[in-house]
């Protein structure tokens, strides 16, 4: 019989923003991970709402179905909140389900771009799609995946839990290996962090779920920590499940944020210099109006650095025009 083994978690705000806005669940068999957007601090309430939402929920079974219900509930509960409370307006939150089966499959139910991974004979694979702008400009053939990653609206989700009143929820289900491992994380991970070293850290770490939840924060804030970091782990083992898991949590669903055990010493750093509501680039939700617009013109609108660079360019001709000008004069004067 196919059952949940070790389980591990770590969150941390990573290097550049004070508030950690992921949420996630992991309460076996349930495991979810949310991704909050939105203004000031209403980006944690959108996460830390569905990952209640789901927890409230419970396990239960019921495939896909059960698993979209989940999603929806959530959904409903981020959407009300927005609707009624004026400093939540727009706020809206990733979200990424697995749910073990009594029979051992799992069901998966995913919107937005946080992404659920499994580890099999020591090859990764990405089991979701993301919901963003890039991909959808990936999968139409007109952007490769390596200019995807460095993309000024990478940032920018097509679908998210909250801004309507139903959500389109991606639903699947997997039939689990014996020693399979499965990573739920926040785009803060994958963004910073490439596949490849993702499965190598899961590799090295494969006996020790903690140390490669922790290890992949590590490597998170290692590469820049733009975002806020988050990844949920669990293996799936054959056996009877007579034994209990000692590192099996019985129930965890973080709601306000914990850094305990999650940021490594070496990877301590001073808070940011100035505290600011919003982050340089902070995640959006587009419409599907704006997103067939953007997608008819996909060029990335000029930054503001540009147009800087263009401004300080004509100062520093006017300035050169004006040496000359003063060389000339003061030529003509000495002659
Ligand atoms: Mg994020």
């Amino acid at each position: 019989m196919i059952r949940v083994g070790q389980t591990a978690s770590a969150t941390d705000p990573g290097r550049k923003r004070r508030q950690n806005e992921d949420a996630f669940v992991l309460r076996p068999p349930l495991f979810a991970i949310a991704d909050g957007m939105g203004g000031a601090r209403a980006g944690e309430v959108a996460s830390a709402l569905a990952a209640s939402a789901v927890n409230d929920a419970g396990a239960g079974s019921g495939g896909e179905q059960r698993v979209k219900e989940l999603v929806q509930e959530a959904n409903r509960r981020v959407h009300e909140r927005a609707s009624n409370d004026p400093s939540t307006s727009g706020m809206g939150t990733t979200m990424t389900v697995a749910l073990v089966e009594p029979t051992g499959t799992i069901t998966f139910g995913h919107v937005g771009d946080s992404r659920a991974y499994v580890l099999r004979s020591d090859k990764l694979e990405q089991l979701t799609d993301d919901h963003s702008l890039v991909a959808e400009l990936v999968r139409r053939g007109e952007l490769s995946e390596r200019d995807a990653e460095l993309h000024p609206q990478r940032s920018v989700i097509t679908r998210a839990l909250g801004t309507d009143p139903d959500v389109d929820v991606d639903a699947f289900t997997v039939s689990p290996h014996d020693g399979d491992v499965y990573l739920l994380c926040s785009d803060g991970l994958s963004d910073m962090v490439g596949a490849d070293e993702i499965e190598q850290i899961l590799r090295r770490n494969r006996s020790d779920l903690d140390g490669a939840a922790r290890a992949l924060v590590r490597a998170a804030n290692r590469g820049g920590g733009d975002d806020n970091i988050t990844a949920v782990l669990f293996e799936m083992v054959d056996g009877a499940a007579g034994e209990p898991d000692e590192k099996t949590r019985e129930y965890a669903a973080r709601v306000e944020p914990d850094d305990e055990d999650t940021l490594h010493p070496e990877d301590a750093v001073p808070p940011p210099p100035a505290p600011s509501d919003e982050p340089a680039e902070s995640t959006m939700i587009v419409s599907g109006a704006e997103l067939q617009a953007a997608l008819a013109s996909p060029q990335a609108p000029e930054t503001p650095q540009a147009g800087l660079g263009r401004r300080l360019l004509a100062l520093l001709v006017i300035a050169a025009l004006i040496a000359v000008i003063v060389v000339l004069v003061w030529w003509g004067l000495a002659r």
